[in-house]
């Protein structure tokens, strides 16, 4: 039952920019500094004193002005390069942690569909870790 119900059923990105809002969601790892640096044309060390804010010792992407993420200008300006947790998204370990999250993100995250049944939702959460190679 809901076998048939892939990642384009359950979430369709609006563009609304409202996951982009806010401290402490785009961690940025040793190849996303290098990947991202390499996109904007500046080097990784000016890329991480100018667009990056320290979470402990972890660097994460800045917010501008308006609360949003420096790269936030009405769409992603670094889609193609943009952090693992950005990429993932609804589709993250927290979900296999507790399928309740999928709804509360819902309740944020307007391309949610939060009426999926929790089958489909938890069957393609690890089919998306899986394909990204990220721990499921
Ligand atoms: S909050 Fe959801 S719908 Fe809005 S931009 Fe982010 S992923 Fe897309
Ligand atoms: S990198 Fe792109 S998708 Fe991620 S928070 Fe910034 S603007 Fe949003």
């Amino acid at each position: 039952m809901f076998s048939d119900l892939g990642p384009d059923d359950l979430f369709e990105c609006q563009m609304c920019g409202e996951c982009c809002r806010g401290y402490g969601g785009a961690y940025v790892g040793p190849g996303d500094v290098r990947a991202i640096a390499e996109f904007i044309g500046e080097d990784p060390e000016t890329f991480r004193d100018r667009y990056c804010q320290l979470s402990g010792s972890r660097p994460l992407l800045a917010q501008g002005g308006d609360g949003r993420c420096v790269f936030w200008d009405h769409l992603c300006t670094i889609h193609p390069v943009k952090p693992r947790m950005c990429r993932q998204w609804p589709f993250i370990r927290a979900i296999l942690v507790d399928v309740r999250n999928w709804r509360t993100m819902a309740d944020s995250c307007p391309g949610i569909r939060a009426d999926a049944p929790e089958e489909a939702v938890l069957r393609v959460v690890r089919e998306k870790l899986a394909e990204s190679g990220a721990p499921a």
